[in-house]
C-alpha cells in the first residue's frame, strides 16, 4: 500500500497542528511511522487519501457501533442542520433523547449533556464532590477518563501510550486528591478506603476496562466495589464512556447488574458527533446549577446537531436489541478465529473480550490489571499493527487500546481478519 499523500498531508500538518494531531493517539507514536488520512468511510471500511481500503476496528474509537454514515444518523443530522446548528435556549429533542436514554439504562433518573467524555467524567467528580463535601477520588491504574488534571494519574489509553501517565501542567494541589487503586483489586481499595477514612468522595471505574485493552472485572468485582462504597459512605461513578450503549441497551450496569451513584457517558451516546454525558437519581442530580450549588454549563451542550445523531443511534439501538447479541457473536467469532490463528503460528498471547470489546496482548499469562497488560511484547504489537494495516486491517496503533466491533462487519469480513492475523503471525 501507498501512502503518498497521507504523508504530505501530516507533513502540512504538523506545520500548523501540534505534532499533526488534534489528539495524540492518532499519531502513530507507539507503532512507529506516519498517520494515515482517512478522507470517507462507510459501514465496516474506511477509505483514506491515497485510495486505500481497510476494514475498520476503531470505528472513531467507539461511537460508530453500527458503522460509519449510518443512514438514520446521517439524515437525521441534515434534517436538523436545515433548521439552523445552535441557539443557546432549551430544544425539544433535548428532552427527547434524555428520555430515551433514562429509559433505556437503569438506575438513573434525570441525565446532563455536555460536548465530551472528557467533560462528563469531570463534571461527575465535581458533582461527587459536591454531593459529597469530600475531596478525594479513588481511580484504577490505566484506567482513562478524559484528560481533565485530576485524571492524568496513571491514565490509560493515549497517556501510557506515550509513557507520560503523570502529565506536567497537573498540580501537585491536584494530583494529590486522586489516590490510585488496581484494578480488579477489592483488598488493595479496602485498604485506600480504611486508610483515607471520611476523606473519599467518590471512586471512578471503567466497568469493563477499555483504556490498557481491554480488562473486564473479575470475581464480582463491581458487586464487591458496590459494596464497599456504601461501607464508606462514598459515591460509586462508572465510566461508561466505552461500555455505554455498547455492552447492553443499559451499559454494564445492566449487564453486571451493579448499581452505580453516577453514570458517564460518552462515544456511542452521540452517534459520531462531540457528545458526552452524565446522569444520576434525582437526589444526586437536582444538586448541579441551576437547582443545586455545583456549577457546570456549556455553550454548545445539547447542540441539535449532535441531539439529532445522537437520538438517532439511541432510537435504533433501543428498537433492534438483538443487535447486542448479534455484536457480542461476532466478537466471539473473531476471537475464536484470532486464538486459532496466534496457536497454530506459536504466538504467546491472551486475548481479553467482554461484549463487543476486544483485545490481544502478547503476552502469556492472564492480563487482569495495569501491570499485567504492561508486560506485554510491545514490540511485537508494533510489527503486528503494522502486518495488519498491510492486510488491509484497521485496529488501534497502541497495544493499550480496546478493538470496538461494529455491527456493519459480516462474517466475510471476520474471516478476511482472521486470515490476515494468519499472514501477520508468519512475519512476527
Ligand atoms: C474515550 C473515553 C473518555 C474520554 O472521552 P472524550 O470524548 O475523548 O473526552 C473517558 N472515559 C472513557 C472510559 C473513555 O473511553
Amino acid at each position: 500500500m501507498l501512502y503518498q499523500r497521507s504523508s504530505s498531508l501530516f507533513k502540512e500538518a504538523e506545520k500548523v497542528i501540534p505534532g499533526g494531531v488534534n489528539s495524540p493517539v492518532r499519531a502513530f507514536g507507539a507503532v512507529g511511522g506516519t498517520p494515515i488520512f482517512a478522507k470517507s468511510a462507510k459501514g465496516a471500511y474506511i477509505q483514506d487519501e491515497d485510495g486505500n481500503q481497510y476494514i475498520d476496528y476503531i470505528n472513531s474509537w467507539g461511537p460508530m457501533i453500527l458503522g460509519h454514515a449510518f443512514e438514520p444518523v446521517v439524515n437525521a443530522v441534515i434534517e436538523k442542520a436545515k433548521q439552523g446548528t445552535s441557539f443557546g435556549m432549551p430544544t425539544a429533542i433535548e428532552t427527547e433523547i434524555a428520555q430515551l436514554a433514562t429509559s433505556m439504562v437503569p438506575n438513573i433518573d434525570k441525565i446532563r449533556f455536555v460536548n465530551s467524555g472528557t467533560e462528563a467524567c469531570m463534571s461527575a467528580v465535581r458533582l461527587a464532590r459536591g454531593y459529597t463535601k469530600k475531596d478525594k477520588i479513588i481511580k484504577f491504574a490505566g484506567c482513562y477518563h478524559g484528560h481533565s488534571d485530576s485524571f492524568l494519574i496513571a491514565a490509560g489509553s493515549g497517556a501510557i501510550t506515550f509513557g507520560t501517565p503523570n502529565s506536567p501542567g497537573v498540580t501537585q494541589g491536584t494530583a494529590k486528591d486522586t489516590l490510585l487503586a488496581t484494578y480488579n483489586d477489592i483488598v488493595n481499595v479496602r485498604q485506600l478506603l480504611e486508610a483515607n477514612k471520611g476523606e473519599i468522595a467518590c471512586i471512578i471505574i471503567e466497568p469493563v476496562a477499555g483504556n490498557m485493552g481491554c480488562i473486564p472485572p473479575k470475581n464480582d468485582f463491581l458487586k464487591k466495589l458496590r459494596a464497599v462504597c456504601d461501607e464508606h459512605d462514598v459515591l460509586l461513578i462508572f465510566d461508561e464512556v466505552m461500555t455505554g450503549f455498547r455492552l447492553a441497551p443499559g451499559g454494564a450496569q445492566e449487564l453486571y447488574n451493579v448499581d452505580a451513584d453516577i453514570v458517564c457517558f460518552g462515544k456511542v451516546i452521540g452517534g459520531g458527533l462531540p457528545v458526552g454525558a452524565f446522569a444520576a437519581r434525582n437526589d444526586i442530580m437536582d444538586y448541579l446549577a441551576p437547582n443545586g450549588p455545583v456549577y457546570q454549563a456549556g455553550t454548545l451542550s445539547g447542540n441539535p446537531l449532535a441531539m439529532a445523531a445522537g437520538l438517532a443511534m439511541l432510537q435504533h439501538l433501543d428498537k433492534d436489541r438483538t443487535v447486542f447479541t448479534r455484536l457480542a457473536e461476532k466478537t466471539e467469532y473473531l476471537h475464536k478465529g484470532i486464538a486459532t490463528a496466534l496457536q497454530a503460528n506459536n504466538i504467546e498471547h491472551t486475548i481479553n473480550r467482554m461484549g463487543s470489546m476486544i483485545s490481544i496482548h502478547f503476552e502469556a499469562h492472564e492480563v487482569v490489571d495495569f501491570e499485567t497488560a504492561a508486560k506485554a511484547n510491545n514490540e511485537r504489537f508494533k510489527r503486528f499493527f503494522h502486518g495488519m494495516l498491510k492486510e488491509g486491517i484497521y485496529i488501534a496503533p497502541s497495544a493499550f487500546e480496546t478493538w470496538f466491533i461494529s455491527d456493519a462487519l459480516s462474517y466475510e469480513d471476520l474471516d478476511a481478519t482472521i486470515a490476515a492475523v494468519d499472514t501477520v503471525c508468519k512475519t512476527l
